[in-house]
């Protein structure tokens, strides 16, 4: 089913297949704020703001979108302030692509607070919740959730989802997964009444997310309920995604046969190590996101690495590419003593600005341990710029 748009609006999303190299897929996703080369690692903006960062060094360190959260944003500074501003793009000064998630998964980390149960109440309608800022009760549907990122304006939406911990046994799994399927229904019902547009005006895409946390029977089934829908693309979602890397890739590669091939994938979550994106592209994703790199930058855990032609064991398990490091996880912790006089940058190897211009493992480290601020942003261009590199090198090394 294609969507009736008014002349004035070209349909601005697609997504090409460039280059395929085993599972691993090389491409580009055509979005109203401009075009985005796959695969891509995407910076979280959790509440408008990639954590000490702002918009011109995102800009410069080569982000091509970046990740906002509905769930924050629908509570601080509402949907409403935002789409008075002109909508996300416009409030943050940034003109490039936006994600926005379905504000299913922190709903999910609301559960996982100790202590504070209930916080959450699921029903057919939607999500019962209160807020962590103020203790008030919020709903959240699947239809509040697609209207708030119409509000923001993002240029891809995700459907709204019911995650739950994947240690909650087979049958809530199942029950999860189909309500999921239902709400998913409902929003791109949501969806199609605004006739695919955001609150301003501009084509929005709609990816649905496919769940069943560990059971591949579930998940397939997960996404052949969502592939009936007319979805732009496909996330695979729930706790896993990320967290237990085996899995992840396991999981991806179950549903790899089934995945519409002329669709984008999306990995939720990933992106923690530099591993990581190895072992997703390697499987065929497109799109990845974590918050890892900006948040192991403010705890001194900065990336150290580089990429080489796969091991004779890595070509065998399929991977793209090897990752060679002689840190734990591709991984230096700048807190370490044997830092403390040393010139070097953090990885001779890295086009960061912070390695760029010298800054010294040595100051770095002072700066840490002076909790100085200048710290979590030279820390955090580093991280995230390493981690952005990493996939654009992947994406030349599936291409070539
Ligand atoms: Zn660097």
């Amino acid at each position: 089913m294609t969507a009736i748009l008014p002349p004035d609006l070209p349909n601005a999303f697609s997504f090409s297949l460039e280059k395929e190299t085993g599972l691993a897929r090389a491409g580009r996703i055509r979005t109203p704020h401009g075009d985005i080369e796959t695969p891509m690692f995407m910076p979280v903006g959790t509440v408008a703001t990639v954590k000490s960062l702002d918009q011109q060094d995102l800009e410069k360190l080569g982000a091509q979108i970046i990740l906002g959260n509905t769930y924050h944003l629908f509570l601080r500074p509402g949907a409403e302030l935002i789409a008075e501003m002109g909508g996300l793009h416009r409030f943050m000064n940034w003109a490039r692509p936006i994600l926005t998630d379905s504000g299913g998964f922190q709903i999910l980390s609301l559960t996982l607070i100790p202590d504070q149960a209930p916080m959450v109440k699921i029903t057919e309608d939607g999500a019962l919740f209160r807020s962590h800022l103020d203790g008030g009760e919020r709903w959240m549907r699947p239809e509040d959730s697609i209207r708030v990122q119409q509000l923001l304006g993002s240029d891809i939406m995700m459907a709204f989802d019911h995650v739950v911990p994947d240690a909650s046994g087979p049958e809530l799994v199942k029950e999860a997964m189909e309500r999921t399927s239902r709400w998913a229904k409902r929003c791109v019902d949501a969806w199609e009444k605004a006739n695919r547009q955001s609150a301003h005006g501009k084509y929005q895409a709609l990816f649905g997310i496919v769940q069943g946390a560990t059971h591949p029977d579930l998940r397939a089934e997960s996404l052949r309920a969502l592939a009936q829908l007319p979805f732009d693309g496909f996330a695979v979602g729930g706790e896993t995604i990320g967290y237990n890397m085996e899995q992840t890739v396991e999981i991806f590669q179950n549903l790899n046969a089934e995945l519409p091939r002329e669709k984008p994938r999306y990995a939720m979550g990933v992106g923690r190590d530099p591993q990581n994106l190895i072992d997703v592209f390697s499987v065929g994703v497109d799109v990845c996101d974590c918050v890892g790199p900006t948040r192991l930058a403010r705890n001194g855990a900065l990336y150290h690495g580089r990429l080489t032609e796969p091991t004779p064991e890595d070509r065998q398990k399929g991977k793209i590419a090897s990752f060679e490091t002689p840190y734990s996880n591709g991984r230096l912790s700048i807190q370490r003593q044997e830092f403390a006089r040393d010139e070097r940058v953090i990885d001779p190897d890295c086009d960061c600005a912070t390695c760029v211009a010298g800054y010294s493992r040595a100051y770095l480290r002072h700066l840490w341990k002076a909790e100085e601020l200048t710290y979590y942003r030279l820390a955090s261009l580093h991280n995230v710029r390493f981690m952005v590199r990493l996939a654009e090198q992947l994406r030349t090394m599936i291409t070539k």
